[in-house]
């Protein structure tokens, strides 16, 4: 696609419309159907689902979570198919999400980084319904099965494949090097011990906070409560944050 009609996509997403000037477009893989690292990987049908579900969010850069412009927004997906095939003989297929970013001043070096290629490792961040076992069919969501992630039954090794895509709530750059196969991290309501630690969910809530609230009042009644919050209570407020149902006003609050 070409970069006159990206802005023409772009601009029915946006309230109002923007010049090519403007504007800094740029393409992220945002996953695929091969088993990761953690030994999971998407079904095709939960890329298609994430394709949907991506449009409208927002990434954040990892190493700079302060200030606004250091964010960019997913405004179109597709689902692209290589003309190869994954590790467990179905066609690799991956999410390719378009992004942009208005140009400031603040954001001039960071884009430049992505121009280089620089940061190219995106995670996730979504929930997945279902949690299919590759060795029993169980989903794990439903009942737990005895079968371990990794570990090989019959000389096949085990993987789970994440299906039923019921929200997306964020993706970022992360300033690590690349690692093996995507990069991808994910976070889900079952699991959610295992998967995601505790300080990894703070760090979300931290980074939603300073989006919403820059400079940095929403944070620091968080950091003063956070020790209080209980599993359950954190990741609803992971869920509120994402899906933007949490607006902060602070100016109210300031001395
Ligand atoms: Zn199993």
């Amino acid at each position: 696609m070409d970069e006159k009609n990206l802005l023409e996509q772009l601009n029915k997403f946006t309230r109002r419309e923007h010049t090519a000037d403007e504007v800094y477009i740029f393409p992220v893989t945002l996953c695929d159907n091969e088993i990761d690292r953690d030994n999971e990987r998407f079904s095709r049908e939960a890329l298609d689902k994430l394709a949907e579900k991506f449009i409208g969010v927002t990434g954040i850069f990892d190493h700079n979570p302060k200030g606004e412009n250091q964010t960019a927004r997913i405004f179109m997906t597709e689902v692209v198919e290589e003309d190869k095939t994954n590790s467990i003989g179905e066609k690799y297929a991956y999410l390719k999400g378009y992004a942009y970013m208005v140009r400031t001043d603040s954001n001039a070096d960071l884009i430049r980084e992505i121009d280089g290629g620089i940061k190219k490792e995106v995670s996730v961040s979504c929930s997945a319904e279902k949690q299919i076992c590759s060795v029993c069919g169980a989903d794990r969501r439903v009942k737990p099965c005895r079968h371990v992630k990794g570990r090989k039954y019959d000389g096949k090794r085990c993987f789970i494949t994440l299906d039923d895509i019921s929200d997306a709530y964020e993706w970022s750059f992360v300033a690590v090097p690349a690692q093996v196969c995507a990069g991808v991290t994910k976070s889900f309501d079952e699991d959610k011990k295992n998967v995601v630690p505790r300080s990894e969910k703070e760090a979300a809530i931290n980074r939603a906070l300073m989006l919403k609230n820059p400079d940095g009042v929403a944070k620091k009644l968080f950091d003063c409560v956070k020790e209080s919050l209980g599993d359950e209570e954190l990741d609803e407020l992971c869920r509120c944050l994402s899906a933007g149902k949490v607006t902060i006003n602070c100016d109210e609050y300031k001395m």
